[in-house]
């Protein structure tokens, strides 16, 4: 069984799901936009030309995933992350700010997240004939303000603090990550650095999406990170960082699909040199999918595509397996057997 510790909400669920969902809502304005199966699917299932135009597939998600429907959803992404996905373990990360009335205003946007967070915490455990372990990490945003950040790393040390900063418990959350367009958090650094910091003094863990693309390479924000959220763009560009960060003992987290699908990298063959170079200087990786409903390509086919294609061996495999339990914020005991 696997642990999966870089699923977003907005990307776990298949798409026929949400359009489903949305055919049951009569009248739904996506509808028009949509009006077959095969026009929604086919949306999700391009390719993008940047990091920017992949995320507005989160976008639109989020007009269906609201306050309202995430029951629904995450019963749904619980049920078969343990049918088909084969998962023990996953960390569950969304923007909260971004799931609640979009026609409120912004303080009551932020008074509205503490029930989508207790929401998702609820459902997560709703269904104990699937036993899968569910933490929720809860992401600040380079498209949102600092307020709403800040509420956010806030909203996040609550529910940790409320939960007797117990991250074993099922449904809790046990970090924060940084998402959003990377080449918007330039001008915000010292901002993201001293949220990252607070959490860390507040008991949460951290994680971010950095190094991922060539406009996120912050060097300055990686010794405020438990794992790196991406982060291959380090052994691609800036190899000489890999010694600091396996003497932190930092875990990548990499999504091989995202990387072809944002149009980061041209092949996945590109990963050769990433999982070459991060072993080499003894820096830990975890495959992940990011997104993998959208991607329709679960975490058992991410570690095949690699295995077939030599990008890595089978020991290699055992070696992310293990990591992923490892650097798990909210796994204890020994890794399950793969
Ligand atoms: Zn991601």
């Amino acid at each position: 069984m696997f642990s999966e510790l870089h699923l977003h909400l907005g990307g776990a669920i298949l798409p026929h799901i949400l359009y489903s969902y949305l055919l049951r809502q009569q009248g739904h304005e996506l509808l028009r936009r949509f009006p077959t199966h095969e026009r929604f699917e086919a949306f999700f299932a391009k390719k993008h030309r940047s990091l920017e135009a992949y995320l507005q597939t989160h976008t639109l998600v989020e007009r269906i995933q609201r306050l309202h429907s995430l029951r629904y959803f995450i019963q749904r992404l619980v049920r078969g992350a343990v049918l088909f996905d084969n998962l023990a373990y996953v960390e569950l990360r969304y923007t909260p700010f971004y799931r609640t009335d979009d026609h409120l205003d912004e303080s009551q946007r932020i008074r509205q997240m503490a029930e989508v967070v207790q929401t998702i915490a609820e459902a997560a455990v709703s269904q104990p004939q699937y036993p899968l372990q569910v933490r929720q990490i809860l992401c600040v945003h380079s498209k949102l303000s600092a307020r709403v950040n800040k509420s956010t790393v806030e909203l996040a040390i609550g529910h940790h603090a409320a939960g007797t900063r117990d991250a074993s418990r099922n449904g809790s959350v046990v970090a924060i990550d940084i998402a959003g367009p990377d080449a918007l958090y330039r001008p915000r650094i010292k901002e993201l650095v001293d949220l990252l910091k607070l959490a860390r003094k507040r008991g949460l863990r951290t994680t971010a999406h950095v190094f991922e693309t060539g406009d996120g390479l912050y060097p300055e924000l990686l010794p405020h990170l438990d794992r790196i959220g991406h982060g291959i763009q380090v052994p691609l560009r800036q190899p000489n960082l890999l010694r600091d960060i396996a003497k932190r003992g930092q875990c990548l987290e990499v999504c091989p699909t995202t990387y072809v699908r944002t149009g980061t990298l041209k092949t996945l063959e590109d990963l050769r040199v990433v999982f070459a170079r991060c072993f080499d200087a003894g820096v830990d990786v975890a495959v992940c999918t990011d997104n993998s409903g959208i991607h329709q390509n679960r975490l058992p086919m991410e570690f095949e595509n690699l295995l077939v294609r030599d990008i890595i061996d089978f020991h290699q495999m055992e070696a992310c397996h293990r990591a992923a339990f490892r650097h798990a914020f909210g796994w204890k005991g020994e890794p399950r057997p793969l």
